[in-house]
């Protein structure tokens, strides 16, 4: 199957969406395509309370509002785990189900995703006690204890968030300081489910064969290793790029982030980042659906020139 657009958008949370609505709003034929439900990271989010205008709204309603929006002037929503892009007059976009589309101009919008610890009983008990989705699996651990490993901004708030169901939430971070936003650091301490246990990097996920009961983990001084009894292990520990499928083109940096210009636009015309994979500092629904938008109005300014 191979079919032909102005412009298709590979990734539909807050970056693509935003392109959606610019790119057919402009008038070009526009497809959007994704591998899972449209929202990205948005959909595992609680709540937001940093977008314009609603002082707090969950991450789920605010997805599925923004969705019906992307498709509301004429863009089509298309599955599609996509594997390569090529460059040419059209842009090749290749599926792994062997579809392939074609378009004057691309945007990537994929974002980025969680990066795994690689430590042993980790891969094997995702599922079974291991999540890197809070909002997801957090009501599994009902007056359960649970371990949250990292200092960031998305291990505090999605630590906060668990606290609802879980009767203990650890919070594991290799230095004596958090990373995260000192606003967020305040309500972790104020918080008094959450226990905060400082220079220790996880060393193994232990299982009973059917699911995970504890996490080793090991202080970075003295190298003693102790276990955390748990049913719960949520690893937040940054984020990496989803861009394996752009490799063979000269538009990453060393760490797979998108390099763009002021337009979004990588050095192969025609081929945008936007949102999370691109490489920036601040990364937000609002500078995504920022990145969207400026990406898309170029692109409808490039293809009228054609
Ligand atoms: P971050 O990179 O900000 O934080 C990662 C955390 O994991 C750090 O505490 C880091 O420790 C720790 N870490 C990294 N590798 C390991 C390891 N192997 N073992 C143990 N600990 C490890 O990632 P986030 O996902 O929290 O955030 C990504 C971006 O998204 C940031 O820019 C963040 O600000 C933004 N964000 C913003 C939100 C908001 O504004 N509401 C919400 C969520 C995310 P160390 O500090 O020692 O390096």
């Amino acid at each position: 199957m191979e079919r032909r657009y102005d412009l298709i958008i590979i990734g539909a949370g807050p970056a693509g969406m935003s392109a959606a609505i610019y790119g057919s709003r402009a008038g070009l034929k526009t497809a959007m395509l994704e591998m899972g439900a449209p929202g990205g990271k948005l959909v595992k989010t609680y709540e937001i309370s940093n977008w314009p205008g609603i002082t707090s709204t969950n991450g789920a309603k605010l997805a599925s509002d923004m969705f019906e929006h992307s498709t509301a002037f004429g863009a089509e929503y298309l599955y599609g785990n996509v594997v390569k892009v090529e460059d040419g007059e059209y842009k090749k976009v290749i599926c792994d189900d062997g579809n392939i589309y074609e378009a004057k101009a691309v945007i990537v919008a994929t974002g980025t995703q969680e990066r795994m610890m690689h430590i042993p009983g980790e891969e094997e008990n995702v599922g079974r006690g291991v999540s890197y989705c809070a909002v997801c699996d957090g009501a599994f651990f009902k007056d359960q204890e649970v371990v949250v490993i990292g200092g960031g901004n998305s291990a505090l708030e999605e630590a906060n968030y668990l606290t609802q169901f879980a009767s203990r939430v650890n919070i594991v971070i290799r230095r004596d300081v958090f990373r995260a936003d000192s606003i967020v650091q305040e309500t972790i301490k104020k918080n008094p489910k959450i226990t905060i246990v400082t220079k220790h990097i996880p060393i193994k996920v232990v299982d009973d064969g059917k699911r995970v009961i504890g996490l080793v983990v090991e202080n970075v001084d003295t190298h003693v290793q102790t276990e955390i009894k748990t049913h719960g292990i949520f690893p937040y520990i940054g984020l990496d790029p989803a861009t394996s499928f752009l490799e063979g083109l000269p538009v990453l940096n060393e760490a797979g982030y998108m390099i763009v210009d002021e337009n979004c636009e990588t050095k192969v015309k025609g081929i945008y980042g936007a949102g999370d994979v691109i490489d920036k500092k601040l990364r937000q629904v609002v500078t995504a659906t920022n990145d969207g938008a400026i990406a898309a109005q170029h692109a409808f300014h490039e293809i009228k020139k054609l």
